[in-house]
């Protein structure tokens, strides 16, 4: 009928008027922020992956399997039904499309879209069930937009299943009831979390290629501003918060993705929950003024001191938010404009005095570089570098995670050295807000890389690794001209191993250990198979944490969590606990710092090879420890005499010279077991026990 037509001619126009007026609005919020980087480089590869990741669902179904895959065939429902939902409205015309393009085709297409149809209805069912009823697992078990959706998909579904029939129910009034639903559909999108349906593809082309590309503060241009032109020193007003930022806020699916990845919401903290600062920051761009604060608006002093920017949200998150931005943007701000709110300033303190993060004095380092006899870099053309990092090279426990590193490389025949002085690569203080202290100790870090003429770099810690392989380039341009090949300690350890340049010896040994991924190895520079390889071939059998590789979870030593009083590494120490391994074995020093004594033993990766690994050319015996509750220590202790035939020695001197680490008990148990049968001696002097071969007494 004429009238009808004319009405849904002017609901069509209603609803597309009153869309694009919200969407207008929108953005207009996102335009009124601040300027921000170059986002639209290397579009060809930006659009692959952003249809990749669009087409397979990938960071909807990673992590979140079931849920992820109702949600795709949902996604691939509304592809489908955008063309069937053009017929509809083209039908009320008296016109069609799909009729003239596929002809004959027309019935099995639509026999296929009822399948679809089904398909859909089960999936929507699925997510509204998990959402209303599984409350526990729900990141919003009260949103009446999502039940509004649901109904609205089921109601699409069912009146489409009825229109195709060959006698439909009611037809004039489903086919209305469809209509209508499809008119009003735009206008709940502009007010639901379902607005991402419109923005995720472009936060998705637009985001960071790389985790944890921050832009540097350009301090100069800041240091020479006119008085009175208006500065920022990080995210200090909502005014300040850039375009991207805004779009991220304005796309978040309230999916709680972020927060049931974050280390301080696992370990039970309800002060930082990244979901909430984004669903904050959303409300902050219609109820905040531009000169109102971020910390407090936004987030809060509490949930930054807590966060040790491990990037677990932003990697979990679907739609491409940032979440590593609005963190360190508002430590900048913290640390460099307000001053209020700090956390681990003694650490920064530490920094200026010390020049290393653990307040160490200077000469302790030294002391460690003679007491293990480490070779010094000359700069020689086949010289790796060893970047110790400040935990080994200052931390005491430590000491047998450098030497057995050292005599790895020895062992492959690897010719290293150690820089005299080596400057703090300023990793904590740029995520602590303190770009200032970042600059500076990062300028001083490639001055000592450019005089010293290193070409090659191995370093056990991934917080430097990930420094010195991405932080200095954007500050200096000229550091690409160093041409330096950076490799994190278990990427060298398993290319020797690859090579044939480590002999193994495994000894039939399956050891059972859990590995901990250190977040900005795994998760930052995307290394998870390395460590794996070389544990294996040292003949470890890995019990598998179920945060691991990309989306491990962090032990809370990020962003100097080492020096903060804010302990996030419950969740973390419960997993390995849970494990059952007696061993852990992390790739990265701080971590160890971290979780050491969660479970009987920790070691590092280094320590890990050298328990399996001949001196070159020797002829069996294997150079370090192994793991007390497993493997033969007694005849450990024996290779051990072979080698030092006269030598009487206490148990802790015999410790060392077999680097054979653990409780002194299972040792002194092993000695003595070795004493009973003969094999060794034991005498008391001065008070205290003496093992050897024999020949000697008191
Ligand atoms: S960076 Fe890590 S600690 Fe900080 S909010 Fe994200 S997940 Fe939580
Ligand atoms: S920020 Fe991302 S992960 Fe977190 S709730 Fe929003 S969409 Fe989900």
């Amino acid at each position: 009928m004429v009238w009808e037509r004319i009405l849904l001619g002017l609901l069509i126009a209603g609803s597309a008027s009153l869309f694009v007026h919200g969407l207008i609005q929108k953005i207009r919020l996102i335009r009124a922020g601040a300027p921000e980087r170059q986002r639209t480089d290397q579009a060809g590869a930006r659009l692959r992956r952003t249809l990749r990741e669009i087409l397979t669902q990938s960071r909807v179904i990673g992590g979140r399997p079931v849920v992820g895959v109702l949600h795709a065939v949902v996604f691939f429902g509304f592809l489908l039904f955008a063309l069937e939902s053009a017929e509809h409205f083209l039908k009320g015309f008296g016109l069609s499309f799909l009729g003239p393009l596929l002809g004959g085709a027309l019935p099995a297409f639509r026999t296929v879209m009822a399948g679809v149809a089904v398909l859909v209805i089960v999936a929507i069912s699925g997510l509204a069930f998990r959402r209303f009823a599984l409350v526990r697992t729900s990141p919003d078990p009260r949103s009446w937009t999502s039940g509004l959706v649901a109904l609205f998909i089921v109601l699409l579904m069912v009146t489409y299943l009825n229109g195709i029939r060959a006698v439909p129910a009611t037809p004039q009034a489903t086919w209305w009831l469809h209509a209508m639903i499809l008119l009003a559909f735009p206008l709940l999108i502009l007010r639901s979390k379902h607005f991402h349906i419109v923005t995720a593809p472009f936060t998705l082309f637009l985001r960071q290629e790389r985790l944890g590309d921050y832009v540097p503060l350009d301090l100069e241009a800041l240091a020479e501003a006119p008085e009175g032109q208006e500065t920022t020193l990080g995210l200090e007003t909502v005014g300040s918060l850039p375009w991207k930022m805004r779009l991220d806020f304005l796309t978040c699916v309230e999916c709680r993705r972020c927060t049931d990845n974050c280390p301080a919401a696992l370990s039970g903290n309800t002060d930082l929950s990244p979901r909430t600062f984004v669903l904050a920051g959303r409300k902050a761009l219609t109820d905040c003024a531009p000169g109102d604060p971020v910390i407090g608006s936004v987030i809060s002093e509490a949930a930054l001191a807590f966060c040790v920017t491990c990037g677990a949200c932003q990697e979990a998150c679907p739609v491409g938010v940032e979440h590593l931005d609005v963190i360190v943007g508002a430590k900048r701000a913290q640390a460099l404009a307000t001053g209020r709110g700090v956390v681990a300033g003694s650490f920064f303190r530490s920094i200026e005095t010390h020049g290393n993060a653990l307040s160490r004095p200077r000469q302790e380092r030294a002391a460690l570089l003679d007491d293990l006899a480490l070779p010094r870099f000359t700069g020689a053309d086949d010289q790796w570098l060893l970047w110790l990092g400040c935990v080994w090279g200052f931390n005491r426990s430590q000491r047998s995670a450098v030497q057995a590193f050292s005599r790895v490389l020895d062992a492959a025949g690897v010719h290293y050295g150690v820089l005299q002085d080596e400057p703090c690569c300023g990793h904590h203080s740029r995520r602590q807000g303190e770009e200032a202290q970042f600059q500076d100790l990062a300028r001083r870090s490639i001055d000592a890389l450019r005089q010293s003429g290193a070409r090659r770099i191995v370093t056990p810690c991934p917080h430097c690794l990930h420094t010195l392989r991405r932080d200095y380039l954007p500050l200096d341009g000229d550091f690409a001209s160093l041409d330096l090949e950076i490799v994190h300690h278990s990427e060298l350890l398993a290319r020797l191993i690859r090579d044939g340049e480590l002999e193994l010896d495994r000894s039939g040994e399956d050891l059972p250990a859990a590995y901990h991924d250190p977040c900005y190895l795994a998760r930052f520079e995307k290394t998870s198979d390395a460590p794996r390889e070389a544990l294996a071939a040292a003949g470890f059998t890995l019990r598998e944490l179920p945060h691991r590789r990309e989306r491990t979870l962090c032990c809370g030593g990020g962003a100097a969590g080492f020096a903060r009083e804010q302990r996030v590494d419950r969740a973390r120490r419960a997993e390995i606990t849970a494990s059952g391994a007696p061993l852990l074995i992390t790739g990265c020093p701080e971590c160890r710092m971290m979780l050491d004594a969660t479970v009987d033993q920790t070691w590092d990766i280094a320590e890990a090879v050298a328990h399996a690994v001949r001196p070159r050319g020797g002829n069996g015996g294997t150079m370090y420890l192994s793991h007390p509750s497993t493997v033969d220590i007694e005849e450990r202790i024996l290779k051990m005499f072979a080698l030092h035939p006269e030598d009487e020695l206490q148990l802790l001197e015999i410790a060392g010279k077999s680097h054979i680490s653990g409780r002194l008990d299972d040792l002194k148990h092993a000695a003595d077991a070795l004493v009973e049968n003969g094999a060794l001696h034991l005498t008391h002097r001065d008070g205290a026990r003496y093992y050897g071969l024999g020949g000697f007494g008191g």
